[in-house]
């Protein structure tokens, strides 16, 4: 349970990989590929979509087609643009990061408003704003559809660029039952991730205007991105997204049950109203570091991640059953009590 990145593809996802047609994407001519990103492309009601191996590069990309160096970004603190992507928007881009701090990833359209820089020449001037839904480091927790009108108002009013990381974007629809296309409507721009709850072994999808797109394909050409018989691995998205879609409620469920199981305990710090999506946060409180916490988890069968400040981190997905999950969450609870 340390990540919905560990599942591994299934025989049948396999079998669609390979038996996939391909040909050579660098020239436009995998029909596989094209059939992914044009599905993806109408899912998000956007007119063009573009294949990457990650999602790093997916939000890098974005970031890079947005901006010119000497630009401003801003991003929520925990973000994934700022904490996980190795500093990339600087080395790649040449841009600077304004992170604005959030409630579980969440920031005000206020915040944002007054992160903006004035138009003075000092300054460097602010080009776009990203929100991450669901937020991987708030717990899987979801942006209101409010919120992001509110952000988005915001950005309009200042001329911005809005982006969204939705790498979980898919989990927050079928949590809130809003189609992928309502939410992505706001957006300039809108990455997905293949490979987390979906279950693919890899990739992620960039969408915007065919305009933006045609750019960004430019950019993944420069990044390295250009890949050539990847029908293989558009197969593998295309037979997530018939496929793992819809079934990310069963994650979610679990994902709640295994909150119950330990707030039932007087060991956790737990908050099961936190748990919108498939991510769980948690503390300990009568206990040792939590390194040496999820060392003696892993002993008991138990492979949990750390979350940020002091917490631990467990997601559901998967390759994990409901029973798998209970009998994890039992784990944990007799180990605190010992
Ligand atoms: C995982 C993740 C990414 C990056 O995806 P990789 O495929 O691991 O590069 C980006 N944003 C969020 C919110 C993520 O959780």
């Amino acid at each position: 349970m340390r990540s919905d990145t560990v599942t591994k593809p299934s025989e049948a996802m396999r079998k669609a990989m390979a038996n996939a047609e391909v040909g050579d994407d660098v020239f436009g001519e995998d029909p596989t590929m094209n059939r992914l990103q044009e599905t993806v492309a109408e899912l998000l009601g956007k007119e063009s979509a573009l294949f990457v191996p990650s999602g790093v590069m997916s939000n890098q990309l974005a970031l890079k087609t947005h901006t010119t160096p000497g630009d401003e970004v801003i991003v929520e603190r925990d973000s994934h643009i700022f904490n996980y992507e190795t500093g990339a928007p600087s080395l790649l881009s040449g841009v600077q990061i304004n992170p604005v701090p959030g409630v579980r990833g969440l920031m005000t359209a206020k915040d944002v408003e007054d992160a903006i820089r004035p138009d003075v020449y000092y300054m460097m001037p602010t080009r776009l704003v990203c929100v991450e839904n669901t937020h991987n480091r708030g717990g899987g927790s979801i942006y209101p559809m409010k919120l992001i009108e509110e952000i988005r108002d915001v950005a309009v009013k200042h001329g911005l660029k809005y982006h969204l990381d939705g790498a979980r974007l898919w989990n927050a629809s079928v949590a809130t039952g809003i189609k992928v296309s309502e939410y992505a409507k706001h957006f300039d721009s809108v990455s997905v991730c293949l490979s987390k709850g979906l279950g693919a072994p890899v990739g992620s999808v960039l969408t915007g205007t065919r305009e933006y797109i045609g750019r960004a394909k430019r950019f993944r050409k420069i990044f390295g991105g250009g890949m050539r018989q990847a029908g293989i691995l558009a197969a593998a998205g295309l037979y997530a997204l018939e496929n793992n879609f819809r079934r990310l409620a069963e994650d979610h469920e679990k994902a709640k049950n295994f909150a119950r199981i330990l707030s039932e305990s007087s060991m956790f710090e737990v908050n099961v109203g936190h748990v919108e999506t498939n991510i769980i946060i948690f503390g300990i409180k009568h206990r040792i570091g939590i390194e040496k916490f999820i060392a003696e988890a892993k002993s008991a069968g138990v492979l949990l991640s750390a979350g940020s400040a002091g917490k631990l981190r467990a997601v559901t997905h998967l390759d994990v059953s409901m029973e798998n999950v209970r009998k994890a969450a039992e784990t944990l609870t007799k180990m605190s009590a010992s």
